[in-house]
């Protein structure tokens, strides 16, 4: 297969783990015999210094024109000003919204290895295997905002549509796991959410009648997703809870530095959609892959900064734009063979030698098999 990967490195250590994460993919392409060509543009801070814009067009018509994005991070002190016009986080937001990104997947599998990072019990993580869709283009980040000396409200609007899509992404990812969906609302104050359950009951009575689905109030969630993740398969929410759940979620697997995301936007139809190379046929998916965690300015330019979850978000890459799922696999197992093997970055290390970046990618490029 030929893909076109446009690469945005960004800020901090952004630049540090997509490389990691680049070298990876063409290992992976050379094992497979797969011509995947990277091209990097500017996001954040970068492009906000070299051209005065956190997204400048050159970028978005590249990811545009691309089979999929990698992104490293954005943002850091030297452009935190507040009152400054422009803001790196500027420039996620607007490639999010212009690629129509509506669903972002955040799994969590906390890995054996590092179980004692996280601030849950370990029994209560071991065997915890989870995925949160969030929907990420509607609700009430996007909704009409209106502002008086003494009062504000923000709108909160979902259309059908809008619910359907990232519902049917949901049972089509339980479908490939465990068969098991989780819908949360607040059903029972909000109309929005009305919508959202029955909504989401119908798709599933209709479509994916082997999907398991149960609906769960968002306050009552919170409260699970700490007290027993592991019942947990696909969790599908609304932009706001989602936000909410996922960080929560995220501190399930300890180290920022593991986990990584996928924001999906719909079937690609676009000229240059990867072509599987013996029957043209195109299965890809718009998407932008990226690790949860932020530029970390205060260890960018050393060499230390955990490369795994951006390498892991190439494996999701693979999987979800590319469909190949056997290289994603690939690169997973290499990653859960390096942690089995106790190979930590600073992040993970609590006693003992921490390996550096280029260290740590090494490692994964030898496991590949
Ligand atoms: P953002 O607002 O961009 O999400 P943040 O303020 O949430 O950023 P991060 O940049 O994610 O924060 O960093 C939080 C802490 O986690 C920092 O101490 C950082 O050094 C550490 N950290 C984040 N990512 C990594 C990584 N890949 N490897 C090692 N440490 C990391
Ligand atoms: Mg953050």
């Amino acid at each position: 297969m030929h893909a076109d990967i446009v690469v945005l490195p960004g800020d901090g250590i952004g630049p540090e783990v997509t490389a990691a994460a680049v070298e990876v993919l063409r290992a992976v392409g050379r094992r497979y015999g797969h011509a995947f060509g990277f091209h990097e543009h500017l996001i954040g801070g970068a492009a906000i210094d070299a051209t005065g814009e956190p997204l400048p067009a050159a970028t978005l018509e590249a990811a545009r024109r691309a089979d999929a994005v990698l992104l490293g991070a954005v943002g850091g002190p030297k452009w935190s000003d507040p009152k400054a016009a422009v803001r790196p986080e500027q420039g996620l937001l607007a490639i999010r919204k212009a690629l129509g990104l509506y669903a972002n997947l955040r799994p969590v599998a906390p890995h054996p290895a590092a179980l004692g990072a996280s601030p849950v019990k370990p029994h209560l993580l071991t065997g915890v295997d989870l995925m949160v869709v969030r929907e990420l283009t509607g609700g009430i980040y996007f909704g009409e905002k209106t502002r008086t000396a003494t009062t504000a409200s923000d709108l909160c609007e979902y259309d059908v549509g809008e619910i359907e899509r990232v519902v049917r992404r949901a049972c089509t990812l339980a479908r490939s796991r465990r068969g098991k969906l989780t819908s949360v609302d607040k059903a029972n104050v909000l109309e929005t959410s009305r919508l959202w359950r029955e909504t989401t009951t119908r798709v599933v009575a209709r479509e994916f009648p082997d999907i398991q689905l149960e609906h769960q109030l968002v306050d009552s969630m919170a409260m699970h997703l700490l007290s027993r993740p592991r019942e947990y398969d696909v969790i599908v929410t609304e932009n706001m809870f989602g936000d909410i759940l996922t960080d929560e979620a995220s501190m399930l697997a300890g180290s920022l530095g593991l986990l990584p995301s996928a924001s999906l936007g719909e079937v690609a139809r676009h000229a240059g959609a990867a072509r599987d190379a013996t029957d043209g046929s195109r299965s890809a998916t718009i998407g932008l892959y990226e690790p949860i965690h932020g530029s970390a300015p205060d260890i960018a330019g050393r060499g230390i900064a955990n490369p795994y979850a951006a390498i892991l978000s190439g494996a999701l890459l693979l999987r979800h734009s590319l469909g190949l799922e056997d290289e994603a696999d690939c690169i997973e197992k290499a990653v859960s063979a390096v942690l089995d093997a106790g190979v930590f970055t600073a992040d993970l290390a609590a006693s003992g030698r921490a390996v550096s970046t280029r260290e740590a990618t090494e490692a994964v490029i030898e496991q590949l098999q």
